[in-house]
């Protein structure tokens, strides 16, 4: 009898994610080359059982090891109202950086008290949109945003806040996502941070509630995370304080030797640390995202063409306008043919874009890649849609949820009329 092997790639794609009798990729249920005629290329496919798991895990698995404690998950990962839908009824509250996501989640019927508010140079319509919208918490990260504060939160009403400190934590992970060591722009330091917990506790429109830290993303150990919880300590003397948010930071798994602590492992780090050296009346709370989000969601392209040479080039539709984690951070994809899962000749996969850079992934093994091919890229649900752009006259690509088979669309593509609503004669 002939062993029947299974594509490694298929483990990155949502749980879920299987073979049919054809042989092709199908995420949600759903056939993805189906998908690709159905709605075009490219397109991000968000398994939703996938997505409301993960949320319901990190949920459940907070609040059963602290009873107190709430998950906001960082929306910046990847903010459409259809996202925000789904976490407020997975009980999961959310964070937010700015208007524009403070917008979006209430659009989505986020409750405001559920909301926390992050910037280290917000604006004075922010805040001001902030607390005018009952924003629950608003994270001060600079003496700025204190006077911001007396200034806007009308006289005999007071805003809750959480105070944004650095926890002198540089954890291994691209430079560009770390924000907890010495110089980050992010935060204040502890002796910066005492003068400031003064000024807020001295604020007749303030509330100051907590502390709040967080050291970066795709953090794939447990350990500094637990020493940025051991650095609050600093502060004690000053407290206790009713609330920590501890961050956000999971990594997600990316590739074959990706091995990041399961959501499990985390929370018991988290919690470790906190039985530890924080007040056992505390409220905690956590802000992952792309760790609640990327391995839920799978990019699909049409290959346009494939360029034999010394390697072989197997262009795309898209590229670095819906994808710029390979661009900012190096970040390193897999990929498979939808409907020849698995590998076979090694190929450098690029976009459409006008730059070298714009390679999605370089060496990668692909089977026969032919023109008209769906090629299927996993772990794209965090920071890609987020960050697209219109290079080249892209147009930002849609989002399709699929769910037990049935696909439904929940974000449009953007359409050429949209690259020019904002024209003026
Ligand atoms: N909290 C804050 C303040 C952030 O800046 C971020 C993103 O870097 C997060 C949470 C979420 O991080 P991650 O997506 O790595 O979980």
């Amino acid at each position: 009898m002939t062993k029947v092997t299974t594509p490694a790639v298929l483990g990155l794609f949502p749980s879920g994610s299987t073979l049919n009798s054809a042989g092709e990729l199908t995420i949600g249920g759903c056939v993805a080359s189906d998908l690709a005629a159905a709605f075009g290329t490219p397109a991000l496919i968000v398994d939703e059982q996938a997505l409301r798991a993960r949320a319901r895990q990190y949920a459940d698995g907070l609040s059963q090891r602290w009873a107190n404690s709430l998950v906001t998950w960082a929306s910046k990962s990847l903010p459409y109202t259809a996202i925000y839908r789904v976490m407020a009824e997975e009980g999961v509250g959310v964070d937010v950086s700015g208007g524009g996501e403070i917008m979006m989640a209430l659009a989505a019927g986020v409750l405001p008290a559920s909301i926390v508010l992050h910037g280290n140079a917000k604006t004075d319509d922010e805040m001001g949109l902030a607390v005018k919208s009952g924003v629950g918490l608003i994270v001060v990260d600079n003496f700025d945003d204190i006077d911001r504060l007396n200034r806007l939160v009308p006289i005999g009403t007071r805003q809750r806040v959480l105070l944004r400190v650095i926890p002198n934590v540089m954890p291994d992970t691209h430079a560009a996502n770390a924000t907890g060591q010495a110089e980050s722009k992010f935060g204040l330091s502890f002796p910066d941070a005492r003068r400031a917990i003064g000024l807020l506790r001295a604020s007749e429109v303030v509330d100051l509630e907590g502390l709040h830290i967080h050291i970066g993303s795709q953090i794939l150990q447990t350990e500094p995370f637990t020493r940025s919880i051991e650095a609050l300590q600093d502060l004690a003397d000053l407290g206790p304080f009713a609330t920590y948010s501890l961050g956000g930071g999971l990594g997600a798994k990316y590739t074959y030797s990706d091995d990041p602590p399961t959501v499990e492992a985390y929370l018991d780090c988290l919690i470790e640390a906190a039985r530890r050296v924080l007040p056992s009346t505390a409220r905690i709370l956590i802000e992952p995202g792309r760790s609640m989000v990327a391995e839920a969601a799978a990019t699909i392209y049409r290959v346009t063409t494939v360029k034999r040479g010394s390697r072989t080039f197997v262009g795309v539709d898209g590229g670095m306008s819906d994808n710029m984690e390979v661009s900012l951070y190096g970040q390193r994809f897999e990929a498979t043919i939808a409907t020849r899962v698995g590998g076979g000749e090694p190929c450098v996969v690029v976009g459409r874009h006008c730059e070298s850079g714009d390679q999605l992934i370089d060496g990668v093994e692909l089977q026969n890649p032919e023109v008209g091919d769906v090629l299927a890229v996993p772990v794209t649900g965090a920071y890609c849609l987020t960050m697209a752009n219109n290079y080249n006259g892209a147009l930002r690509i849609p989002i399709i949820f699929a769910s037990n088979g049935a696909p439904r669309m929940v974000l449009r593509r953007e359409t050429y009329d949209d690259l020019l609503r904002r024209d003026l004669p």
